[in-house]
C-alpha cells in the first residue's frame, strides 16, 4: 500500500499508539515533544471562530424559512437533553456499581489545592448575548458567537436581495475554512503523538493507581453510553447502521480525545459528518456548534461518578434526594462547561456544593483530570454527532447514499 493511501483515521490512530509508546519510554523526557503538540492545537484553533461563524451564517441563511429553523432547533435542544439526563444516571448508575471511592479515606481540609468558583447560571444567561460582538470573536466566546451568527443569518434572511453580497460572502469564507481544514487535519497525526506522548511521559502508570477504579469507572461508563445509547438511538430513531456513524465520525473523536477539547476538535467534527456522513451543511453547521458548546454528555457522566467518587472517600452518605440534585447540577454544569480541557473540573464545584460535598475533593481528582477529559472530551463530540446525523435524518437531509458508503468491516 502506498503511503497516501493510508487514510486518515488510521494515521491519527498510529500517532495516538506510537505517542503512548513513547511517552511511557521517555517519561518527562517527552515534555519535550510539547511544542509539537501546540502547534497543533493552535492551527485548529485558529479555525474555530472563523469556521463557527461563517458556516453558521451559512447554515441560517440556508434554512429562511423560520418554521423549520424552530423545529429543528427543537429537536436539537431534546436530544441534547434526552442524551445528556441519561449520560449523568449512567455515570451515577456505574459508580453505584463500583464504588470508586471505597478504600480510600479522606477527611475534610486535608488537601489544599485552591479551586475556581464556577460562573453562576445568571450570569452564563445574561452573557449569551454579546454587548460587543467582535470582543466575542476575539475572545472566541463561542455562545456568543453562535447568538451573534444566528442573528445576523435571520437579518440577511429579512433583507431579501439587497443582503446577497452578505451572503455570498460568508458562503466563500466558509468554503475556505473547510479547506483550510483539511489542510490542517494532514498534520494531525503528528500533532496528536505529540499530544498524547506528553500525557503519558507525565503521568505515569504509578501516580494513576490509587484512582484507576475512578479512571476505569469513567470509561466504562463512556463506552456504555456512546455505544448503547447513542449507537442506539441512531439504530432505533433513526434507523441507521450505528458503526459506520462511529467509522465516519473516528477522525472527530480522535482530535477531541487527543486535544481534551470539543471546540477544538469542531472544525473536524463538521466536516466528518459533511463528507464522511452525508449530513448536509445547513443542519451540520448549526446542530454541531451548539452542541460543542452545550452538550456535554461526557462532562455529564464525569460529574456523575466524580460526585459519587467524592463522597465515598470523604465517608459522606448520599440521600435519594442528593442524587437528584446531582443530577440536576450535573446537567446544568453540562450546559455551562466551555469545550476547553479542565473546564468540566472548575463545574464540578457547581455539584459538590450542590450537595454539600467537600469541595477541596476537587484537587484529588484534579492528578488525574487530563486522563479524565480525554474520554469525557471524546463522548462529549460523538454525543454531537449523533444528534446531527439524527436531526439531518429527520429532516431527510442526510445523504444516505453517503453514510451508507462508509466501510465498517
Ligand atoms: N474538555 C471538555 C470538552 O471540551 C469539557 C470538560 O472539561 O468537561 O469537551
Amino acid at each position: 500500500m502506498k503511503a497516501r493511501k493510508i487514510p486518515l483515521w488510521c494515521k491519527i490512530l498510529i500517532g495516538l499508539i506510537l505517542g503512548v509508546i513513547v511517552g511511557m519510554i521517555l517519561k518527562e523526557k517527552a515534555l519535550y515533544l510539547r511544542p509539537i503538540g501546540t502547534i497543533f492545537i493552535n492551527a485548529v484553533k485558529m479555525l474555530i471562530v472563523p469556521l463557527v461563524f461563517s458556516s453558521l451564517i451559512v447554515g441560517v441563511t440556508s434554512i429562511d424559512d423560520i418554521g423549520k429553523m424552530g423545529r429543528i432547533g427543537l429537536k436539537t435542544i431534546i436530544i441534547y437533553a434526552v442524551t445528556t439526563i441519561i449520560a449523568v444516571a449512567i455515570g451515577l448508575g456505574l459508580s453505584w456499581v463500583t464504588n470508586p471511592g471505597l478504600g480510600i479515606s479522606l477527611h475534610a481540609a486535608e488537601t489544599t489545592a485552591a479551586v475556581k468558583a464556577a460562573p453562576s447560571l445568571v450570569d452564563t444567561l445574561v452573557n449569551i448575548i454579546p454587548a460587543n460582538p467582535i470582543g466575542a470573536l476575539g475572545k472566541g466566546d463561542i455562545l456568543q458567537i453562535i447568538v451573534f451568527a444566528i442573528f445576523i443569518g435571520i437579518a440577511i434572511n429579512l433583507t431579501g436581495k439587497k443582503a446577497d453580497p452578505v451572503k455570498n460572502f460568508f458562503n466563500g469564507l466558509a468554503e475556505v475554512m473547510f479547506k483550510l481544514t483539511s489542510i490542517v487535519m494532514e498534520f494531525a497525526p503528528y500533532g496528536v503523538f505529540a499530544l498524547i506522548a506528553v500525557v503519558i511521559g507525565q503521568y505515569g502508570i504509578e501516580f494513576l493507581l490509587p484512582l484507576l477504579k475512578v479512571i476505569v469507572t469513567v470509561y466504562v461508563a463512556c463506552i456504555l453510553h456512546s455505544i448503547v445509547i447513542l449507537g442506539g438511538g441512531l439504530a432505533l430513531v433513526g434507523r441507521l447502521n450505528p458503526w459506520k456513524f462511529f467509522k465516519g465520525f473516528l477522525d472527530a473523536t480522535l482530535v477531541a480525545f487527543s486535544t481534551s477539547s470539543s471546540s477544538a476538535a469542531l472544525p473536524v467534527s463538521l466536516r466528518c459528518t459533511q463528507e464522511n456522513l452525508g449530513v448536509s451543511t445547513s443542519i451540520s453547521s448549526f446542530v454541531l456548534p451548539l452542541g460543542a458548546t452545550i452538550n456535554m454528555n461526557g462532562t455529564a457522566i464525569y460529574q456523575g461518578v466524580c460526585a459519587v467518587f467524592i463522597a465515598q472517600a470523604y465517608g459522606i452518605d448520599l440521600s435519594l434526594t442528593n442524587y437528584v440534585t446531582i443530577v440536576m447540577t450535573s446537567i446544568l454544569a453540562a450546559v455551562g462547561t466551555a469545550g476547553v480541557p479542565g473546564a468540566g473540573l472548575i463545574m464540578l464545584s457547581l455539584v459538590l456544593s450542590s450537595v454539600g460535598l467537600p469541595i477541596e475533593g476537587i484537587a484529588i481528582i484534579a492528578g488525574i483530570d487530563r486522563i479524565l477529559d480525554m474520554a469525557r472530551s471524546c463522548i462529549n463530540v460523538v454525543g454531537d454527532g449523533m444528534a446531527t446525523v439524527l436531526v439531518a435524518k429527520s429532516e431527510k437531509e442526510l445523504d444516505i447514499k453517503v453514510y451508507n458508503s462508509v466501510q465498517v468491516e
